[in-house]
Parts: structure tokens; sequence; C-alpha cells
């Protein structure tokens, strides 16, 4: 059998040659950087836990255990909407699971990497793929809807998890601070305005500096995230997958398990599992436009509404179930959406 020819080893495009491997498909996978992760530098990421029931569990499928990559969950963390005091949000289960990428040991990188050669995926880095042969395309974000900046740091400060909300750090988005066993990630995830855009990293970190968390960046990185729908029907000629093919959760950018899940897809459909990478389609494409719903939602805040969602999110006694709500279909906020009404709806109380 011709080996499936995929385009970039991120993780959507090394899940597709995984998924394939453990079908008995040979693939071969293109990846224009010398090495798998290289273009992230140990910054920490967070595997959500509540856009997907535990059905559709892409790290058990992919035979991933988070243990073994240090990963660590979070249930707990402070949000800051200045001038108010931070509210703590916490929940009986876990948030996310972080996990650190880039292409040293232990990032989820490097873990797909080995699990794709353990199982026969040949891998040649350093090479780009011409977009006429490859089967499946996995090149990542091409247009830019939205920016992600920051950097990592050491630091000596115990364990901890921050958001940031306001329009002066993080317009239409959020900033974080991660940090755990010395080591931290801080980013500002936003929407350029249209005018009087700012310095969005220096000012999350003047802010936290003032709160005192001061530390120096390491290194930077800079990204951007399309915001797009995946194609109706993505089994074509050529099959788009992970950003490239819109599998990116529109809300927060949340892509990991997003872009895992649409390899599997690519995988089963060419594996000749095609009902179950028809369901798993239908499924994501539900999710995105769910996430898209909450963007258009998300962006009527003002920093006194996000500070009021973050003290809802607090008072309540599962916040994380309240986020797994807003990714399930509900009347009432489609709505809200349509009525132009300032979305009360998502006050939890
Ligand atoms: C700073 C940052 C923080 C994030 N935080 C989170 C988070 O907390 N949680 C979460 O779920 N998601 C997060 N995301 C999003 C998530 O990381 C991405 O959605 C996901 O990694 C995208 O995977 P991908 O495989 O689709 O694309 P990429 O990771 O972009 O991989 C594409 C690969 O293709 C290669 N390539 C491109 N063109 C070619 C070509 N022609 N030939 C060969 N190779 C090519 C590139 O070098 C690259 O390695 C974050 C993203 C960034 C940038």
């Amino acid at each position: 059998m011709k080996p499936i020819q995929i385009a970039g080893g991120g993780i959507a495009g090394l899940s597709a040659a995984l998924g394939l491997a453990r079908n008995g498909i040979p693939s071969v996978v293109f990846e224009k950087q010398k090495k798998i992760g290289a273009s992230r530098h140990g910054d920490y990421e967070g595997l959500e836990n509540w856009i997907f029931s535990t059905n559709h569990d892409v790290i058990q499928s992919l035979g991933l255990n988070l243990a073994s990559l240090q990963s660590f969950s979070v249930s707990e963390f402070l949000v800051h909407c200045p001038p108010n005091n931070p509210v703590k949000i916490s929940s009986p289960e876990p948030f996310f699971s972080i996990v650190s990428r880039g292409a040293h040991d232990q990032s989820l990188d490097q873990w797909m990497y080995k699990a794709c050669i353990e199982n026969g995926v040949e891998i040649k880095l350093g090479e780009t793929c011409d977009f006429d042969k490859a089967d499946i395309i996995a090149t990542g974000s091409q247009k830019a809807a939205a920016y992600i900046q920051g950097g990592s740091f050491q630091s000596h400060l115990p364990d901890q998890v921050h958001l940031l909300l306001g329009n002066n750090f993080a317009p239409k988005g959020y900033a974080y601070i991660i940090i755990r066993n010395g080591k931290g990630t801080l980013a500002t995830a936003y929407k350029k305005p249209m005018s009087g855009a700012k310095n969005y990293v220096k000012e999350t970190i003047t802010y936290f500096h003032n709160v005192g968390i001061s530390f120096n960046l390491d290194n930077t990185f800079a990204s951007r995230g399309s915001f797009k729908m995946p194609a109706q029907n993505p089994f074509s000629k050529q099959i788009t997958i992970g950003e490239a093919g819109g599998y990116q959760d529109l809300l927060f950018g949340f892509g990991m398990k997003v872009g895992m899940m649409s390899g599997w897809m690519a995988a089963s459909h060419l594996a000749g599992n095609h009902e179950h990478a028809s369901e798993l389609h239908k499924m994501l494409r539900k999710k995105l436009r769910l996430s898209y719903l909450n963007r258009v939602l998300y962006e009527r805040l003002n920093d006194r509404m996000q500070y009021s969602l973050a003290l809802a999110l607090a008072k309540s006694d599962n916040p994380v179930a309240h986020l797994r709500s807003a990714y399930e279909w509900n009347w009432k906020r489609m709505f809200t959406l349509v009525s132009g009404r300032k979305p009360v709806e998502i006050h939890y109380s």
C-alpha cells in the first residue's frame, strides 16, 4: 500500500499518523522544522475538560498516559479583573490537565513523536511537503484572527494559576500565568482592536508584578489562531485537519484535543471506518459551532460583565459543569445571540 502522505508534524498530523498506524496503514509525515515540537519552547498548555464528554476521550484512544508527561491537573485558580479584587474559582473536578509543549523530553510533542516511531510511522524532519501530494494537510493556522503572545520563565514562587481579564491585557480574550515546579508560562490571547493596540505582554507582566508575581521571561513566543469552521464534508481527496482545517475552539483557542480528534477522524476515514469518522466529524462541528456562539457572546462582555461572570463561576459548586453546559445546545443562549440583548443568561447563579 502506498503510504499516506501527511503535511505537518504538529499534534493533529501526528494523531492522524498514529491512528493510521494502529489500523495497520503506513504513513509518512513531513515536518518542515528539524525537530518535532520545535515551534514551542516548553510553554504549558491545558487539555481542557469541558468541551467533550468522556465518551470521546482522545487521550485514551491515543494511548497517552498523562502521568508519564508529568502532567498536572488544575482545579483551582484566581481570576483577576482589575480594579476588583481577584476571585478564586475552584471545582470538584479539574478544569484541565497541563502539559508541556516543545522539543524537549516529556513534552506532549515528543511523546507523540516517539509513539509514531514505535508504531512504524516514517517522519521526515526538515522537509516541506508539496501540498498537491499530501493526502492529509495538518500545517497549522494560516490566517490570523487572534494572537497569542508570551513566554516562559523560571520562578521560585509556589505552584499557582492565574487568569487575567480586561481590555488592557487581552481584548476579547484572556491572559494567564501558570507556575509549576519552578517553571512558568505567561501568555495573553487577544484580538487586535481596530485602533489603540498596546503591548499586551508588557501590560500583563506589569500587572502581575504589581500584585507581587515578578519574573523575567527567558524566551518569548508569538503565534496566531485562525477562526474558521471545519468543512461540511472534510472527506474529499485531501483531508485538512487540526488548525489548518478549523479544528480549534473559537472561544478560548483550545486546539489540542480538537486537533487530535480531527487527526483520529482522518485516520478512521482512511482506514475505511466511515461511520466512526462521520460521527466524529458531526460531533466536532457541533462543538465548534457552539464555540463560535460562545465567542460572539463573550465578545459582547465589557470588563464589568467579565467580572460578573467570574463572580458567578466563583459562587458555583461545579464551574466545570457550567462550562460544559456552554458546549451543549441551548435555545435560551441562541435567543440571546439573535436578539442582540446583553447575555445575562450566562451569569450563572
Ligand atoms: C502559545 C499557545 C498556547 C496555546 N494554548 C493552548 C491550550 O492551553 N490548550 C489547547 O488546547 N490549545 C492551546 N493552543 C492551541 C494548540 O496548541 C493548537 O491548536 C494545536 O497545537 C494545533 O496543532 P496543529 O497540529 O493543528 O498545528 P501546529 O501545531 O501548528 O502544527 C503544524 C505543523 O506543520 C508544520 N508545517 C507547516 N507547513 C508545512 C509544510 N508545508 N510541510 C511540512 N510541515 C509543515 C509546522 O512546522 C508545524 O509543526 C495554544 C497555541 C499556542 C500557540
